[in-house]
């Protein structure tokens, strides 16, 4: 098989072979297709190879291609960019997950919502692993204090962790991020006795590297789809 399906193939394959290299269960590997930028009959290839989770960073673009598949009831939106406060209304209209949670004026803006629409909401706070001032996400010795303040907020459903590592060349480097990730949630197991099971770390370039060390649920686009503009 050629083009999307074929390179869809290829991914699963790799994640198999590594979930078999670690002694892991592949079905605890989640793919999550990242299909920002593109078509909306991008998702349509990637669904009829049975992909189900599909990733997008911006709410507009959200908004317009689930409009257009709007025919493919059991297709899941995870939210994996950052989410201005006067768009939490497209999360809760769309969304089964929201990876980027970063602010509690942002949950306090989704529960409320949530409510109205009388749903919840899985939600991964974002990590900054990599220290880099560019990225979002919460500083590592901050994420306990931060769920603290989400249990106030009983619509949104904590579920784990996400970051972006950094991107480096150097396989130390990125995996250090990834273990730092493992230990902010292992720090939250131990306080809260359970939960915080997800872990989504890994992404074309990393993917393997993060499901040696961890991760529940990898976020591809580039290895999927080809490169983006
Ligand atoms: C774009 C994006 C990805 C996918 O990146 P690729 O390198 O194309 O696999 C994963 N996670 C986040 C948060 C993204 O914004």
């Amino acid at each position: 098989m050629t083009g999307v399906g074929g390179r869809i193939d290829e991914v699963r394959a790799q994640i198999a072979a590594v979930c078999a290299d670690e002694g892991r269960d592949p079905g605890g590997v989640r793919l999550l297709a990242v299909t920002k930028t593109r078509p909306a009959q991008t998702v349509r290839e990637a669904y009829a190879t049975g992909c189900r989770w599909f990733g997008e960073n911006r709410l507009q673009e959200l908004r317009d291609k689930a409009a257009e598949l709007s025919d493919l009831s059991d297709l899941s939106w995870s939210v994996i960019g950052h989410v201005q406060r006067n768009k939490a209304g497209t999360v809760v209209d769309l969304a089964s997950e929201l990876q980027s949670l970063d602010s509690l004026d942002l949950a306090a803006d989704l529960d409320r919502r949530l409510e109205v629409a009388d749903r919840t909401l899985d939600v991964l706070v974002q990590v900054n692993t990599s220290g880099e001032t560019t990225k979002s996400g919460l500083a590592p010795d901050g994420v306990e204090a931060f769920t603290l303040g989400l249990r106030h907020h009983s619509r949104l459903v904590p579920k784990g962790l996400m970051t972006i590592a950094l991107p480096s060349a150097d396989d130390r480097e990125v995996a250090a991020c990834f273990d730092e990730l493992v230990a902010v949630r292992d720090r939250l197991r131990d306080r809260d006795g359970s939960g915080w099971d997800d872990l989504s770390m890994g992404m074309s370039g990393d993917f393997r590297l993060a499901i040696a060390h961890g991760s529940t649920c990898v976020r591809i686009g580039s290895a999927l789809f080809g490169p983006r503009d």
